[in-house]
């Protein structure tokens, strides 16, 4: 474990030379003492976990705190050592973030009944908001605990894989954490679905065989042109994550035919510069034929709503079989597979090293935070509004905006100092319209009443109601003024 140790320290050099290492040894023998003969249903030394935890994060680039933290994370529920304990050995940072994950990880996101599970919810969006390491920490523990999932009993095995694909992963796509995202996806996959996934493998076993030959052959003249042209390039063979190639499967216009999907295995270019990128694109149409119609998406002009950047174009590859090539830049690749915390790196690359604080301030600087805490949030939305998107970005500070819950435990972030009329027009036009009453946390309130964050909100509405004037006088909300006035107007 000392070798591992060593290893995850050079690795972490590599990005952050001036990371605080004795920070990360202390917290790894503070917990080689604590967990001292605890072993993990595997079998494995609880240490195994740990440790594992500490290399997903510092593979993801990571601060000193949050690899510290991943030593620390189950201290609190797994041994004699108090949260007091710990804030006096390693600082108060360090205990609050050991305490948020430990809280996260206490709820049960799959709750018996509705109630139960909103306010489980409510309460991890919360606590994740505070500081967004603690999700990154929960993520890895979530990934390495799938990678060990077999030794549980099969009705958890079950229930975690289930809550992984439905609340995990998918916040691991909001955050932009590609490389976390597919994993636990696929990890997740077979315990939940185990027939559709033996009937996946089955079906893309010989497809992928043929793919692969050609990958290599593709792979070989891409290099050669993009020599020839002089474009400084790096070129790679990616196969599609199952489950995702499973949810295409599922598609009506694939109707579960694997021949209809052409990104089976992806080639992928990575440069320098986005001219670099536009570039290489024309080498690739050189090459090969684009295909009509299903043609290029351009990422990088119009990013995905994650901010995924890329240009991906399908053409007509080796032996005449469809491919799809990828074209980004490096620090595209880093964003999509690290998220977030692949910004800093990279505008804080030209200096010499990265300080911690830097690091730190990543994640703390308001703007940041809030473009994070909008990720966390949005996530759990199902319908995203882009004009309501719009609105919000005007508040430029974390401490405008407030996050309220519908009894469904669908979260809504509104600007400070909104009423249940602003919740409901947030939630739907129509919605809006008919509001009679409302219910904050159960209680019958005034719809004037200000919203506070956590509350939970519950619209009573009539058919034959409609908005009034008088409501003019409390919304906050630009889509709730519109909304109002333009009833207003038509009923004149
Ligand atoms: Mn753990």
């Amino acid at each position: 474990m000392e070798k591992r140790l060593n290893k995850l320290i050079a690795k972490i050099k590599k990005y952050n030379s001036r990371a605080d290492f004795e920070l990360i040894r202390k917290a790894y023998e503070f917990a080689t003492i604590a967990h001292a003969n605890q072993k993990r249903l595997s079998g494995d030394p609880v240490m195994e976990h740990l440790m594992s935890i500490a290399e997903i994060l510092a593979e993801l680039k990571l601060d000193s705190t949050s690899i510290a933290t991943a030593f620390l994370h189950d201290i609190i529920e797994d041994t004699e050592v108090t949260k007091e304990e710990l804030e006096k050995e390693f600082g108060a940072e360090v205990a609050l973030l050991v305490d948020g994950v430990s809280k996260v990880g206490l709820l049960k996101l799959r709750g018996e009944r509705q109630a139960e599970f909103v306010e489980n919810l409510r309460k991890m969006i919360l606590v994740m908001a505070k500081d967004l390491r603690v999700v990154f920490i929960k993520l890895a523990d979530r990934l390495h605990n799938l990678r060990t999932l077999r030794y549980l009993p099969e009705e958890k095995q079950f229930r975690i894989a289930k809550e992984t694909l439905e609340v995990y992963a998918p916040l691991a796509d909001r955050m932009q954490i590609g490389k976390l995202k597919g994993e636990l996806e696929d990890l997740a996959f077979p315990y939940v679905y185990p027939e559709e996934y033996r009937w996946l493998i089955e079906t893309a076993k010989p497809f992928l065989k043929k793919r692969e030959s050609d990958l290599r052959e593709a792979i070989n003249l891409l290099q050669q042109s993009l020599l020839d042209e002089r474009i400084k390039a790096e070129v790679h063979g990616r196969p599609k994550h199952l489950y995702s190639l499973y949810r295409k499967l599922l598609r009506p216009e694939i109707d579960r035919e694997i021949g209809k999907i052409h990104d089976l295995i992806a080639v992928r270019i990575l440069v320098k510069s986005v001219r670099d990128c536009y570039a290489s694109l024309g080498v690739v149409h050189k090459i090969w034929r684009p295909v009509p119609h299903e043609g290029i998406s351009d990422f990088i002009a119009q990013p995905k709503p994650n901010g995924y950047r890329s240009i991906h174009t399908k053409v007509f590859g080796p032996n005449g079989r469809i491919i799809e090539v990828q074209i980004r830049t490096f620090q595209m690749h880093e964003e999509a597979e690290n998220g977030i915390a692949a910004h800093w790196h990279f505008s804080e690359k030209k200096e010499q090293g990265i300080s911690d604080e830097k690091v730190q301030k990543g994640f703390f600087a308001p703007n940041d935070k809030l473009a994070w805490v909008k990720e966390l949030v949005n996530w759990h939305r199902e319908i995203v509004d882009s004009s309501e998107f719009l609105d919000s970005l005007k508040f430029d500070a974390l401490a405008h905006r407030i996050y309220v819950f519908s009894p469904k435990g669908d979260v809504y972030d509104l600007p400070l100092g909104a009423t249940p009329v602003d919740f409901a027009f947030a939630v739907h036009t129509e919605l809006g319209r008919e509001v009679d009453g409302a219910r904050i946390n159960d209680k019958l309130v005034s719809l004037a009443t200000k919203l506070k964050n956590g509350d939970v909100v519950e619209i009573i509405n009539k058919k034959q109601s409609h908005p009034s004037e008088r409501w003019l006088e409390f919304v906050v909300t630009t889509s709730a003024k519109r909304e109002i006035l333009k009833y207003l107007r038509k009923k004149v």
